[in-house]
């Protein structure tokens, strides 16, 4: 009896917090993604690329320029399969290479980066990728490499995009190397840029198989405050109006084509936005591994009282 009642205490610990609302993690470094994994988390709804090249020491474009693709392309898929095999079969959606031109300067290769007066405004994400096609490339290969090794559950998501043509651009070169957007791979894209929101129809007519609106490059775009000037910190907020409004507009469009939307920007760990989003039909939040339990009980409280209020409407 004694161990029965153990084991109930037990459970009743560890019961999870069920939510309709996925929640997920943010992973920029692999060795991270086991801690995050065992949070309980839905998948990883943003991989950042960024520090698996910090961690290389070497610069993308110096493998390229060297002819060292193939070691590129290594570094890659080892440094993802840790987080897609923390988190298989649940999904992991891999983002392409966004590093502003400030932060691989330091790395080998890295003293040819051009110096820019605002890199937050300049040669990042897809737009610059689309400039270095053998960088995009390459990543792709590593996530093709993947899947044919089993990890079919990474899904690709294409950052900073302004225009559809974009995202056709970069579907081609995935094509190109013989790996077929939405055939092979999800391919997805997130919303950071207010352009990209304002006209997320013209993307989802063209296809795509997930979005997530990335709203710390939002937030400082829609009120043209540099997320990293501390000079005009105090005016960033993703609370207001016109952030809210985009984000908003997003989530409705994307649930009216069927298609899934995630948030993956700091917004998503802010419990009063939270319970917004999930009000709005936000279908899956990812936040930092530490939020993630705090973020889950957000989502619950939000559901339970969507449910309510639906129900007392029905009763009345
Ligand atoms: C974002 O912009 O909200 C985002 C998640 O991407 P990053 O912070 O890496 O720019
Ligand atoms: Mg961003």
């Amino acid at each position: 009896v004694k161990e029965e009642a153990a084991a109930q205490t037990v459970v009743a610990a560890e019961a999870p917090i069920l939510t309709v609302t996925e929640v997920k993690a943010n992973v920029s470094m692999p060795e991270a993604a086991e801690r995050a994994a065992a949070t309980g988390a839905d998948g990883v709804g943003l991989l950042r690329t960024e520090h698996l090249m910090l961690t290389a020491g070497v610069h993308p474009g110096k493998f390229i320029a060297d002819g060292r693709e193939d070691e590129l392309i290594d570094t890659i898929a080892d440094n993802v399969q840790i987080v897609a095999d923390a988190f298989y079969p649940k999904p992991v959606w891999y983002r392409t290479l966004d590093a502003p031109t400030d932060e691989f300067i330091t790395l080998e290769g890295g003293e040819n980066e051009p110096r820019e007066h605002n890199p937050m405004l300049g040669w990042r994400g897809i737009r610059r990728e689309l400039d270095q096609p053998e960088i995009l490339k390459c990543e792709f290969k590593a996530i093709k490499k993947l899947h044919e090794k089993g990890y079919t559950n990474i899904g690709i998501m294409i950052p900073l995009s302004q225009s559809p043509a974009e995202l056709v651009k970069a579907k081609e070169l995935c094509a190109e190397v013989g790996f077929i957007p939405h055939k092979d791979v999800d391919f997805g894209m997130m919303v950071e840029i207010p352009a990209a929101a304002i006209i997320i129809d013209e993307y989802l007519k063209i296809g795509v198989d997930f979005v997530s609106l990335g709203t710390n490059d939002l937030t400082q775009y829609t009120l043209a405050v540099d997320r990293n000037n501390e000079f005009v910190a105090k005016h960033y907020t993703e609370e207001h109006p016109a952030v809210m409004k985009l984000i908003e507009r997003t989530i409705r469009k994307c649930a009216e084509a069927g298609v899934t939307c995630s948030i993956c920007g700091q917004a998503g760990s802010v419990p009063h936005i939270v319970e917004k989003l999930v009000k709005f039909g936000i279908t899956s939040v990812s936040s930092n591994a530490d939020a993630i339990a705090e973020v889950r009980k957000t989502v619950a409280r939000a559901e339970q009282k969507i449910i309510l209020e639906a129900a007392r409407k029905r009763l009345e």
